[in-house]
């Protein structure tokens, strides 16, 4: 982790659920005055949960000054977790404030709307609880034969339809619409965080830039190799990953996120692996040389971290399609000392044999290849005795990182000298 990770994440989350709705409180309790002062508790409860519906729509925006800070994992579980606190304060909202015909009925329809949005969201679209939870990720590959991803993400957005009512709600209370300076605030802030929204949909259409697919192969039955031709740099680092979509193809027009296998930033080309899992992946083999696609990015929080603590040695623990990010910081990082240790269920899918080849004819590279389970002591034992300096780099299944976290806390690695970047949020 970034040594200042934990500090940034702690900040974010302090700001959103301290600082960001104070002067929502502080300009609507100076205006409320004896009016309806009994029913204050509610009513800020309602505005501290309007402000972080806000704030976890800016949040799906992707942000990349965000993701660069902590991370989009980190993000999308603040996003998750904001949002469920905002259900309860909107419950306590709807029990204790009162009020009477279309006021009741958009509060009451944006309360439900964004309930029942939120308990879908938690199955199919919280990966940082269903990475946690083996009961539901299971409940949610059984359940994603019928509502794929692409339906889970129209229905999520069913949560801007939610926070429309609810400021259709606050305009229609005669006593809120009279404070003026609330009322800016509020109106300033929704429009603010919709324009972000609304740039956001415009770049899911256009990308950062355009790009060319210049060579698709098959590396085995499961897992193609995509050469990609950017039509302007982008910002990109070793360990990143950028979204695509192929915005002229019906079923690739949503961006989907891949990991950079390898940078050529000189020619603008990068090469990505993509195992095909589902409907978007599944369809990407009918592609020929060519065809033009759309790319944003970069993402990911590798490139931070390597820049933060400047290790002296690295450890790259990859787990099947996990390993992608880490080829690309094996291959930049040629002059650090690197033992690389990636597994995979079958032979064929241990990826990139030549390339390992290659590295290993350095002599500060060592890997270790291994159909399924690598063992646990084996690496232990052949840790560093000097662990300052080291840092351990993971990718590949959640289960996977987690175990591995456990052990080498275990075997006395500061936890934030290790570092794992979700396939999943
Ligand atoms: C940071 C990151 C880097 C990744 N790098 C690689 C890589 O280098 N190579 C590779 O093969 N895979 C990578 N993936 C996984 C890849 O994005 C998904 O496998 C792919 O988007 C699945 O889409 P699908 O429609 O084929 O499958 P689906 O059947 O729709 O979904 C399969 C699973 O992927 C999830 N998923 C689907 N769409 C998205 C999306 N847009 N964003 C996030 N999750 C989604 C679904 O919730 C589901 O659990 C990466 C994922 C992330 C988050």
């Amino acid at each position: 982790m970034l040594k200042r990770h934990g500090y940034w994440v702690g900040l974010i989350w302090m700001l959103v659920i301290f600082v960001l709705p104070l002067p929502f409180l502080q300009t609507l309790q100076g205006g409320i005055g004896g009016i309806v002062g009994a029913e204050w508790l509610p009513i800020a409860a309602g505005t501290i949960a309007y402000v972080w519906m806000l704030t976890s729509i800016y949040i799906s925006t992707r942000p990349q000054w965000l993701d660069r800070t902590i991370g989009l994992p980190a993000a999308y579980q603040l996003h998750g977790i904001i949002s469920l606190a905002a259900i309860l304060l909107a419950f306590l909202h709807l029990e204790g404030a009162h009020s009477q015909g279309w006021v009741k009925l958009t509060g009451f329809w944006a309360f439900y709307l964004f309930l029942g949005v939120t308990a879908y969201s938690l199955i199919f679209m919280a990966g940082w609880l269903t990475s946690r939870l083996n009961w539901l990720a299971n409940l949610k590959r059984w359940l994603e034969k019928v509502f794929r991803h692409e339906i889970s993400i129209w229905l999520h957005r069913l949560n801007l339809v939610a926070t429309i009512l609810v400021f259709i709600h606050v305009w229609l209370i005669d006593h809120i619409r009279a404070i003026t300076s609330f009322m800016i605030l509020f109106t300033g802030a929704t429009a603010l965080v919709f324009l972000a929204y609304g740039y956001y949909c415009y770049q899911a259409h256009q990308g950062h830039t355009q790009a060319q697919l210049m060579e698709i192969k098959a590396l085995n039955d499961q897992v193609l190799q995509l050469v990609i031709k950017l039509r302007r740099p982008l910002s990109l680092h070793s360990g990143d990953y950028i979204f695509i979509a192929f915005p002229e193809i019906a079923g690739l027009e949503e961006l989907h996120p891949f990991s950079l296998a390898k940078i050529d930033s000189d020619r603008r080309v990068v090469t990505l692996v993509i195992r095909q899992d589902g409907d978007f992946t599944s369809q990407l083999a009918q592609l020929s040389n060519g065809q033009s696609l759309i790319v944003t990015g970069g993402y990911g929080l590798y490139h931070s971290i390597i820049q933060d603590q400047k290790p002296q040695a690295m450890i790259l623990l990859a787990g099947g399609i996990g390993v992608v990010p880490l080829l690309s910081i094996a291959e930049q990082y040629a002059d650090l000392p690197i033992n690389f240790y990636y597994n995979a269920h079958s032979a064929n899918n241990l990826l990139y044999e030549d390339l390992f080849a290659k590295w290993e004819q350095r002599d500060n590279f060592k890997a270790v290849r291994q159909v399924g389970r690598l063992a646990t002591q084996e690496v232990i034992n052949q840790l560093p005795d000097n662990r300052q300096g080291l840092l351990i780099l993971i990718a590949g299944p959640s289960s996977m990182a987690h175990h591995w976290i456990r052990v080498l806390k275990a075997a006395g690695i500061p936890r934030h000298q290790i570092f794992y970047e979700a396939f999943n949020w």
